[in-house]
């Protein structure tokens, strides 16, 4: 029997104008992501196949889940477009199975093959029946609904379906800045923004010595998770620690959180600009610490021209502690190192900071040179997902 992967587009399928696009840059990404298998991908409007060796399919799927753009995929067997070839192989399929009740449901895409759906579901049926002993139709709670989808070059036969990875394919949308901390919620967005076809850098504010280099390995797990999702994510390490210091040096203290997201925001502007990104995205959530109330977050994203998405402004922690499980980042956003965000927290951060008090206490040191400064000596490092060992760039 020869078995493909049979991919749906769902939603993709809306794009008209635009859909080749689309499904070329699905293409693109599968046939980047399964180039170690021996596989042939092929495409058209409506679907995409993989034909591949028995062998393998256990270790393609787990790749084909997390590819975005595939809405749903089956595992089909394929045959000639006739009735004589789709019973035979029918009767194939089914007799593998262990099961007492079916059901068939056949779609006719080709519209020149001579028989209709509505006929060829009790003819199928009463093949089955007649060749098989023991089983009986059963429309409601079928033990296998078996799909026939007949098709100008093809018949695919198959009752195994699996949800894709959903969104959009990586790439179709272009290249987006993700602040990525070592907590639960950034790699999240990350996620989040990438399956909305993002293709994703991720920028990591580092104040070493008050961070630790567990902190830097941290972000780069993240980071190496989060490539499962595309291909590779380079990596922009910031050194904070000057302006940090800084900040905490001459600013209030109350002030001195809205003040360094204010500076993160300036060189996240400066580096979208650098790289040519065209939007900063990041795991800001309504109200969850004080520098993320709707005032603060007004107040800081007043230094950006650049757009701000925030993918889990709206959710609940618990929502977003379930998908960081999902895409397997949780387990490593807990490990307990420090960010350089809760090294320096004041006691009593501002929760509704007031502008003009904000630009009278950054007048208080020269902070154009020290975030020129600190974009200039940006650190790059490429993750993908098959990096194992970090410890040659730490
Ligand atoms: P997370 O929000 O990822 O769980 P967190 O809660 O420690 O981490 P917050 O203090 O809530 O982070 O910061 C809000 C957002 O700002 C983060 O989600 C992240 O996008 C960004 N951010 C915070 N610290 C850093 C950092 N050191 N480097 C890059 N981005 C950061
Ligand atoms: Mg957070």
């Amino acid at each position: 029997m020869k078995r493909v992967i049979l991919i749906k587009y769902g939603e993709l399928t809306t794009k008209k104008g635009n859909l080749n696009y689309f499904i070329n840059t699905l293409y693109h990404n599968v046939c980047r992501k399964l180039e170690s298998f021996s596989v042939q991908i092929k495409k058209d409007r409506a679907k995409m196949t993989i034909l591949f060796e028995d062998k393998d399919l256990e270790q393609i799927k787990s790749i084909v889940d997390k590819i975005f753009g595939i809405h749903a995929y089956h595992i089909a067997v394929v045959c000639d477009s006739n009735l004589e070839s789709i019973q035979k192989t029918l009767l194939d399929v089914v007799s593998v199975e262990d099961f007492h009740t079916f059901k068939i449901e056949t779609k006719r895409s080709d519209k020149s093959f001579p028989i209709h759906s509505q006929d060829l579901n009790p003819m199928l049926g009463g093949f089955l029946l007649k060749n098989i002993p023991n089983i009986k139709v059963d429309v409601h709670q079928p033990d296998l609904w078996i799909k026939v989808e007949i098709r100008e070059e093809n018949t695919y036969i198959y009752h195994q379906s699996y949800f894709g990875a959903g969104g959009y394919p990586v790439g179709t949308q272009p290249l987006g800045l993700l602040m990525l901390s070592g907590g639960i919620d950034s790699p999240v967005a990350g996620y989040l923004a990438m399956k909305r076809g993002v293709v994703l850098d991720a920028v990591y504010f580092e104040a070493i010595p008050h961070t630790s280099l567990e902190a830097r390995e941290k972000v780069i797990t993240l980071c190496k998770k989060l490539s499962v999702y595309c291909n590779s994510i380079c990596l922009h390490i910031v050194n904070f620690t000057p302006v940090q210091e800084e900040i905490y040096k001459s600013c209030r203290d109350d002030y001195c959180i809205t003040i360094m997201r204010r500076m993160m925001y300036r060189i996240m502007d400066l580096l979208s600009k650098k790289y040519h990104a065209m939007a900063i995205f990041n795991g800001e959530c309504i109200g969850q610490v004080a520098s993320q109330t709707l005032t603060s977050m007004s107040v800081i994203n007043e230094v950006t021209s650049v757009p701000v998405i925030r993918p889990v402004a709206c959710l609940d922690k618990l929502e977003i502690m379930d998908i960081a499980r999902h895409i397997d980042t949780y387990e490593t956003s807990i490990l307990p190192y420090e960010d350089c965000c809760t090294v320096f927290v004041p006691k009593h951060p501002v929760i509704h900071p007031n502008l003009d008090t904000v630009i009278r206490e950054e007048a208080k040191f020269d902070y154009l040179s020290m975030i020129s400064d600190a974009v200039d000596s940006v650190e790059d490092i490429i993750v993908t997902s098959e990096d194992s060992e970090f410890s040659d760039i730490l």
